[in-house]
């Protein structure tokens, strides 16, 4: 299908935000980029945004848009302990959209890239049914990857910031949860613009030994087990220890199965052999940090409360009950009861 005379309009207009390029040697105008040859392991990650699947029009401003299908892949290069450096996006423009809204996602877009000093060098449009984004990362790793395999029985689990934020936001804008003003707004924001922790995995690839580490998309509980899987090892998790906002309290209440099985706050899941308190973490890594747990060798995942009880089993079975866990929705019937 050829392009439309509309759809090279838009590239060109697109294109012209990006600004002028400074890693590429030829960015943007051409059939391929051309980029100088790495002088570092390179890591390469890719993440689309879909109308309906991931967003609502309504929810957030095209600026935020454009920053979201940014950040999400920033973050798998932090998860890494990465430096993001260059990408390509790809436009899945339907009818009914304007040129007006592409130019501000793009200005979002390019906004955040500038950021985190990322190059945009190329991208295509391309007409669809649905409005999507899609983006690929280049990001480079001078020491030690943070890799999911990396876990030992008697690492300690830490998370970075707050979590389910993002789940608290996402069941506000879909008329699933009620807040006050306040925290409505806080939580919403750390849905429709998400921090990616791209300077704390940098600190983190500079300890020894490399931990383990991953970026919490699909939650606390799910993406843990991708490190346990991958490593195979077990953990105890302590729900008194999940670190829960200011606004999550006051939306949510103390309930923490958003925290655990809601997925889209992007902080980071570290596991340190050599354990250190969470204040001298969190000014090392220049975010706040939580001690959330420890790995151990049980090839299974428990949630503890403060006695140390068992209040969910690796299966996702609380004591009494037999269910398998396949999701936040039964992880959350389980704890909510
Ligand atoms: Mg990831």
């Amino acid at each position: 299908v050829s392009k439309s005379p509309g759809e090279f309009h838009l590239i060109e207009r697109l294109l012209k935000r990006l600004g002028p390029g400074r890693c590429a040697t030829l960015g943007p105008g051409d059939d391929c980029a051309i980029l100088p040859p790495a002088h570092a392991r390179q890591l390469l990650t890719i993440d689309s945004m879909v109308e309906d699947v991931h967003f609502k029009l309504g929810w957030g401003t095209p600026e935020a848009l454009g920053a979201r299908a940014l950040t999400v892949n920033l973050s798998d290069i932090a998860a890494m302990g990465g430096k993001p450096t260059v990408c390509v996006v790809n436009l899945s423009v339907r009818d009914g959209l304007g040129v007006r809204f592409f130019d501000r996602m793009y200005q979002g877009l390019a906004s955040a890239a500038a950021h985190a000093e990322v190059e945009v060098v190329g991208g295509n449009v391309t007409h669809a049914s649905a409005l999507a984004i899609t983006i690929a990362l280049l990001g480079e790793v001078r020491g030690a990857a943070l890799r999911r395999d990396a876990a030992r029985p008697g690492d300690t689990i830490y998370v970075t910031g707050t979590l389910g934020d993002a789940a608290a936001g996402l069941r506000i804008l879909s008329r699933q949860l009620r807040a006050p003003a306040a925290p409505r707004k806080f939580l919403v924001d750390r849905f429709l613009q998400p921090t990616a922790r791209v300077q704390a995995g940098l600190r983190l690839a500079r300890i020894k030994p490399a931990p383990a580490a991953i970026d919490l998309s699909d939650g606390l509980w799910q993406d843990l087990g991708h490190i346990l899987k991958r490593s195979g090892a077990g953990a105890e998790i302590d729900a008194g220890a999940l670190p829960l906002s200011a606004a999550y309290r006051a939306a949510v209440g103390d309930d923490p199965s958003l925290a655990l099985g809601g997925g889209e706050d992007y902080e980071l899941l570290f596991c340190l052999r050599h354990a250190a308190p969470a204040p001298a973490l969190t000014r090392r890594l220049g975010v706040r940090v939580s001690r959330v747990g420890r790995i151990t060798s049980s090839g299974a995942a428990v949630l503890l409360d403060d006695r140390g009880a068992v209040l969910l089993d690796a299966r996702g079975s609380a004591p009494g009950g037999a269910s398998p866990l396949t999701g936040w929705d039964q992880l959350r019937s389980r704890l909510v009861g």
